[in-house]
């Protein structure tokens, strides 16, 4: 056995997202060999990646087929999440903002992107959370935080500071308002506060920035489309017409010239319901398929469907949140396919 052999074998394989192979990708690294005993780093382009086992499994057998059938093998699985190049200097330590948008209100987008935030880092992501819905902002609730962010000077600048829970960085205009307060805050207003959030924070090193906005398609999409380097949107929809047509209009939003973000895909909410003492049943209140209807419609990845689910509601109540609950399944797979194709965007 030698690294050529190694390699060689290893070029087999094929990551089926990047359609490249791990050699090419550079995905292998710290290759030893001593005796049977053939080690090396598995570095993939994410610490969520759904593909993890089978690329894992796919590399043993490539080298117990090709190159020494009595070798022992053992792969590190690890992560470098890669930054899409940019030509500005906008959150520079974020490798990744992703929007999560809709066309109507209270269909889940804060639920989801607290999901998101939270999956990540379960993952072993390093995960911020801001919340843009000035108008009905949810972070506070969400994560069970009230308090006022710092704000400190930093190389002549004042800075920032985001509130640190539940391992993520958080911002909310809601920490900078006394609860139930309304901000009315009309379109100049919207885009100086966001210049600030994206330009006046100390975010720090970040893999992934998540921006739960508000419902539609305002000022603030536009102020953050224009401001932040989106590596791209997250449609969230409940699967009734009333909804998918909105969100049909929040995908032409991100897909107009002068915006033109890339849409990562569409998360069905609120899909079925599954009564506890029925655990075999789906029942689909609002109809069935719209949510991946409005993804082929578009032309865009359908990303998973969630339950309706009173564990969750009452997690979003609460702020406890506990990803290795067998109710958190469903949304620990959407995570893993949202960044799934956040790197697959990274890689063109
Ligand atoms: P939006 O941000 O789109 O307005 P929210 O995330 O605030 O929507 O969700 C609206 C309400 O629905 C919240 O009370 C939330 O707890 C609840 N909710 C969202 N998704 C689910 C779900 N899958 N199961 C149960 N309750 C949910
Ligand atoms: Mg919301």
């Amino acid at each position: 056995m030698n690294k050529e052999a190694i390699l060689k074998a290893l070029s087999m394989v094929e990551d089926p997202d990047l359609k490249k192979d791990l050699v090419t990708l550079g995905m292998i690294e710290n290759l030893s060999i001593e005796g049977l005993d053939v080690r090396f780093d598995l570095v993939l382009t994410t610490p969520a990646c759904p593909m993890k086992e089978t690329l894992v499994n796919a590399c043993k057998t490539a080298i117990l087929y090709t190159v020494n059938k009595e070798a022992n093998i053992h792969i590190n699985a690890t992560h470098r999440v890669v930054q899409q190049t940019r030509n500005d200097n906008v959150l520079s330590g974020v490798k990744h903002v992703i929007a999560v948008a809709s066309g109507k209100g209270g269909v889940g987008k804060s639920t989801l992107s607290a999901s998101l935030a939270l999956g990540l880092s379960h993952t072993g992501a390093k995960v911020g959370l801001l919340d843009a819905d000035i108008y009905g902002p949810s972070v506070p609730t969400l994560f069970n935080v009230h308090s006022a962010p710092e704000m400190v000077e930093k190389n002549g600048k004042n800075v920032m500071i985001p509130i640190t829970s539940h391992g993520l960085k958080l911002l909310s205009i809601g920490f900078m308002t006394a609860p139930g307060q309304a901000v009315v805050w009309r379109g100049p207003m919207i885009s100086s506060a966001f210049k600030q959030f994206i330009n006046d924070v100390d975010w720090g090193e970040l893999d992934y920035l998540i921006v739960d906005l508000p419902p539609g398609t305002g000022d603030v999409q536009i102020s953050l489309s224009q401001l932040a380097p989106l590596t791209g949107v997250v449609i969230v929809t409940t699967p009734q017409n009333m909804a998918t047509s909105d969100a049909a209009r929040a995908i032409d939003m991100f897909k107009l010239d002068a915006i033109a973000k890339p849409i990562i895909g569409v998360v069905e909410n609120m899909s079925f319901f599954t009564p506890s003492d029925a655990p075999d049943k789906k029942y689909r209140l609002f109809g069935e398929g719209g949510g991946r209807k409005l993804a082929e419609d578009n032309g865009v990845p359908f990303l998973g469907e969630l339950p309706f689910q009173t564990e969750l509601g009452n997690a979003a109540d609460t702020g406890v949140w506990d990803f290795s609950k067998e109710h958190m399944k469903p949304y620990l797979d959407v995570v893993k396919e949202i960044a799934r194709q956040i790197s697959v965007i990274s890689s063109k």
